[in-house]
């Protein structure tokens, strides 16, 4: 049955959907985008790409996306960057070696071909990486990162061509509710009437599920990025390396080097702008772990939001007691490398009432009201 889909937010998250919705042959869906299409955490995300999580729910979505990502050109006609460099994860403690193990188990049980390096062999990965107090690294080839300003304006092509409409200076502003469920979105430029509403409004879903009464568990926290001046003393083909303890990771951007780390201590807020103080401590571990790093300049920096759950998975699919309203949000910092998934599955439960591409079961809203809740640990 041909349905109103509404979905608010165009960043990677709202385009995917809007984009599998229409390939599976919905004909009335609108994306609202309050500023421009990917002006959100999609615009300042790093790209990382990865197979390599400890929940198998978010491998299963991984899996889904990660050929997608391989064969961009061909499904969009457009370029996505996409550098299958790997992704080198560092342990340095005992507890780190005990979660690794216990990751690459389950990793390799669902067929990803990770390995585990010694703390030499992801020395001779990366000449200039300081190993001597490691334990272990993991490896998985095909891993990456890609350009996701390049794909949402890919999703969103296509979803064009498919019939979609975008509209981008749409503020929604409240939704209505009548009888349990959702009949329409209020924005300054009139009233949608609908079917179905997604939330895909990524640092704003929890305000965006407030307008229709919920209390979304998904908060906002500032994450910033670092690019260096052209930097020649690392490799140009360098994996994107996580040091796991401190959330320190890096990869290269262009003749450059991209790095960033998460601030622990940093409560949730929706500031996004750069706190150059900070630097400081990231620059103290960038040379604890790549010494010559030292010898490098930074040339700039920003600051976006990751929309974080209490136990950093996403929260996918329907709300129990409001008909009509999907959640696709709360992505912890993975939003961009599972969104081709994301659409997919999204699309498979609007339009069949059932996702079987990967069972959305473990990420429903419904497992805060349990309690049963799983921690994905790799978390940067
Ligand atoms: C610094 C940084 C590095 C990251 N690195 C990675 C990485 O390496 N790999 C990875 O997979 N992910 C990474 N992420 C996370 C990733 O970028 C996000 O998970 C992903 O972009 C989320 O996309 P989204 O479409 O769900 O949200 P967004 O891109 O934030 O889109 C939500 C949109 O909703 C709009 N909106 C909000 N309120 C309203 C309203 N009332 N009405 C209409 N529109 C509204 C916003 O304007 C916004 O455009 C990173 C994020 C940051 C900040």
């Amino acid at each position: 049955m041909a349905q109103r889909v509404v979905i608010i937010g165009g960043g990677v998250t709202g385009l995917s959907i809007a984009y599998h919705l229409a390939r599976a042959g919905e004909r009335d869906v609108v994306v609202l985008e309050r500023e421009q299409i990917a002006s959100g955490a999609t615009g300042k995300s790093a790209g990382g790409i990865r197979l390599q999580f400890s929940e198998a729910v978010n491998i299963q979505l991984a899996q889904r996306s990660v050929p997608v990502f391989e064969r961009f050109p061909e499904e969009f006609g457009a370029e996505c960057d996409f550098r299958q460099y790997g992704y080198l994860i560092l342990a340095a403690t005992e507890d780190e070696e005990a979660l690794f193990r216990q990751n690459v188990q389950l990793q390799r049980s669902l067929g990803v071909p990770v390995e585990i390096l010694s703390p030499e062999e992801a020395g001779r990965m990366v000449p200039g990486l300081r190993t001597d107090d490691l334990r272990l690294a993991t490896f998985c080839p095909k891993d990456g990162y890609a350009d996701p300003y390049s794909v949402a304006m890919a999703f969103a092509a296509a979803a064009r061509r498919l019939g979609v409409r975008i509209l981008e200076g749409h503020a929604v502003t409240g939704i209505e509710v009548r009888d349990g469920r959702v009949v329409g979105v209020q924005t300054a430029q009139g009233p949608f009437a609908v079917d179905v509403v997604v939330d895909a409004a990524g640092a704003w879903a929890a305000e965006i599920g407030r307008m229709a009464g919920l209390s979304l568990p998904i908060e906002p926290y500032r994450r910033q990025v670092f690019v260096t001046e052209p930097f020649t003393e690392l490799p140009e083909r360098l994996p994107m390396v996580i040091d796991f303890y401190p959330h320190f990771y890096f990869r290269r951007e262009g003749p450059g080097i991209l790095f960033g780390m998460t601030d622990l201590a940093e409560p949730p807020s929706f500031n996004t702008n750069m706190d150059w103080t900070f630097l400081e401590k990231v620059v103290e571990q960038a040379l604890r772990r790549v010494p010559p790093l030292a010898r490098a300049s930074v040339r700039r920096g920003w600051a976006g939001l990751y929309d974080t759950t209490p136990d950093s998975n996403p929260i996918l699919g329907r709300v129990p007691g409001l008909e009509g309203f999907v959640v696709a949000a709360g992505f912890s910092g993975h939003g961009f490398m599972l969104s081709p998934a994301v659409g997919e599955c999204l699309a498979e439960l609007i339009v069949t009432g059932e996702s079987k591409a990967v069972d959305l079961t473990p990420l429903s809203i419904n497992r805060f009201l349990s309690g049963a809740l799983r921690q994905e640990a790799n978390i940067i």
